[in-house]
């Protein structure tokens, strides 16, 4: 079994600061990509912000099972036709991995339905994430906390819907709390967010952040067969209930029709 995994890179900061390129000399999402081949059953590509449909082709998303997302500086550039298509996929089936400054993606805001503001400042700060789930499999192999020398904080309230599971939670040197590792599931599709990985810092060549990530990628798959027609809403006329009704009552509906969207 292949887990075939796409790493989106926004890819803007690669290009115009000098630190982040030096860190990231191929990206940071070919810098995801890359350990994460090193799993025997993870296939991982990478595609940017600057491929055309962004890389996520219908294409590509169908021969998706996991996404990554790491976006910061463009939200805005992602244009709204990919963000549905993506979204439908989730809904589908695929996982979906949301990454550090990804909790204002246009994605995510639009799969949480809620602003997913949250508190921050750049100052080098420790981070110490705590495992809340040691069960789970995403914290498989970590110890029961580890630490980020250098790491943005990001501290609540974080303006997102109670997840299914909260995996871990961070503590930053400033004092700061954060929920740094959620899950959710929309429709057949789970998803994952991760709090660190901000683009001045190596936090992606660290072996616990790979560790999470590659036990993510795991959890995050969906073997079964992509749900297609996502929206569909069909009428089930009288007749083909499996009960024998008669229709009483007044009606405003013609028997199988569309209806309002
Ligand atoms: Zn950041």
């Amino acid at each position: 079994m292949t887990i075939r995994t796409t790493v989106w890179g926004e890819n803007v900061h690669e290009k115009k600061s000098k630190i982040v390129a030096e860190l990231y000399p191929k990206g940071m999402h070919n810098a995801i990509a890359d350990f994460l081949n090193h799993a025997e059953e993870i296939e991982a590509s990478s595609v940017t912000l600057q491929d055309p449909e962004h890389g996520l082709t219908a294409d590509k998303l169908a021969s998706t099972d996991v996404l990554i997302w790491w976006g910061h500086a463009a939200h805005g550039e992602v244009s709204d036709e990919i963000v549905e298509r993506v979204a439908d996929n989730v809904y589908g089936g695929m996982g979906l991995i949301v990454l550090h400054s990804g909790h204002f993606s246009k994605i995510f805001k639009k799969l949480m339905g809620a602003p997913c503001n949250l508190t921050w400042r750049e100052a080098g700060e420790r981070e110490r994430l705590w495992v809340t789930s040691r069960q789970h499999p995403i914290a498989r192999g970590l110890p029961d906390h580890f630490e980020l020398e250098q790491e943005e904080m990001y501290g609540e309230p974080f303006g997102v819907p109670e997840p299914l599971e909260t995996v871990f939670v961070s503590w930053f040197q400033g004092g700061e709390i954060f929920r740094s590792g959620l899950t959710y599931r929309r429709g057949a599709g789970s998803v994952f967010y991760f709090r660190p990985g901000h683009e001045a810092y190596p936090t992606y060549y660290d072996d616990n952040v790979q560790i999470v990530l590659t036990n993510a990628v795991r959890w995050a798959h969906n073997p079964a067969e992509r749900t297609l027609n996502v929206h569909d809403a069909p009428n089930i006329v009288v007749e083909e209930a499996l009960e024998p009704i008669t229709a009483r009552g007044p009606k405003l509906h013609e028997d199988g029709e569309e209806g309002y969207r």
